[in-house]
């Protein structure tokens, strides 16, 4: 007998709670989903909580009511990264004794003629760990990886990132960090999210291989950007998913991936849209860019 679930696939959708999930969260939900559902492999559920201070109250809730309604179903029990943090502070003590990490002391005022590249002013400095950021040591490297949508995307961490920080001066744990050691804890095999994250990819790329973690598949799903260029996003008010909107919304997220569900589905049920999305995916029809009025009438 053939299993349901595959461990060969184990996927995931990662919400921050900083707001609700608006159109572009369900497109990176939808196709996290349909990726792994369509090859019978798992899909987990994590709440990136990291920052207290931005989740806005209510949100976690909100964002698990709404996947609810528009018909999804996470394997396991959703973990949260607010309760991660003593994994996190185990590998963090890890690379600031070995001297892959240093303690940073530089004021924001400090860096801004830097354009957010650090001049590794701190390297070499020895600072304590306390009362600092911790920035992790980047080598004088390209970093490269062959995305599924986005095809070969490259980076050269000394000159284009520099070292970069993986715990915050006020102690919370930076997301580089944490979704590393989370995707490698939770099994994950195929990363599906939007490609505002291209750019950390390399980041997470080296993490891996200083920690012995094994590579997970990407795929980067096309950012859906304004007329005037900009990224639909959180900043731009993009309004919360309605309950009552599942079925008309989820098929405007398929068109906008690239799928072509057929008009009968306009009278069915969120579950019957996924299962149809799940049965008949193919994320090679997945464009590489997307601009709004094509996200809205395609
Ligand atoms: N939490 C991130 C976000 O909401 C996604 C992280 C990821 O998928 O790696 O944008
Ligand atoms: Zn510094």
């Amino acid at each position: 007998m053939t299993s349901l679930t595959s461990p060969d696939y184990i996927g995931r959708f990662a919400p921050t709670p900083s707001g609700h999930l608006h159109f572009g969260s369900l497109v990176a939900a939808l196709a996290s989903y349909l990726d792994a559902r369509s090859v019978g492999g798992r899909w987990l559920l994590r709440m990136e909580d990291l920052d207290p201070p931005r989740e806005e109250p209510g949100a976690q809730a909100a964002i698990l009511k709404a996947l609810e309604s528009y018909g999804f179903e996470w394997d396991g029990t959703m973990i949260r990264q607010s309760e991660r943090h003593a994994a996190y502070a185990q590998v963090l003590d890890q690379l600031f004794n070995h001297g892959l990490a240093y303690a940073c002391t530089c004021s924001r005022k400090q860096l801004e003629p830097y354009h957010g590249i650090y001049p590794g002013l701190c390297r070499n400095a020895g600072h304590p760990g306390e009362d600092a950021a911790i920035r992790l040591r980047v080598p004088e490297l390209e970093y490269h990886f062959n995305d599924r949508v986005q095809g070969q995307y490259r980076q050269h961490l000394g000159r284009e990132v520099g070292d970069f920080v993986i715990r915050r001066r006020d102690g919370l744990y930076a997301y580089q960090l944490a979704v590393v050691l989370d995707d490698a804890w939770q099994g994950i095999t195929d990363i599906v999210r939007g490609a505002d994250l291209l750019d950390s990819t390399p980041r997470q790329l080296y993490l891996q291989e200083l920690l012995g973690l094994r590579q997970p598949r990407y795929l980067h799903l096309p950012l859906i950007t304004q007329p005037d260029g900009n990224k639909l996003g959180k900043s731009y008010r993009s309004p919360p998913l309605r309950a009552d909107q599942a079925t008309p919304l989820l098929l405007r997220a398929l068109r906008a991936l690239g799928q072509t569900p057929p008009a009968d589905l306009d009278d069915a049920t969120p579950a019957e849209v996924l299962k149809w999305g799940s049965a008949h995916w193919d994320a090679t029809l997945i464009p590489r860019t997307l601009t709004l009025p094509e996200a809205l009438l395609r």
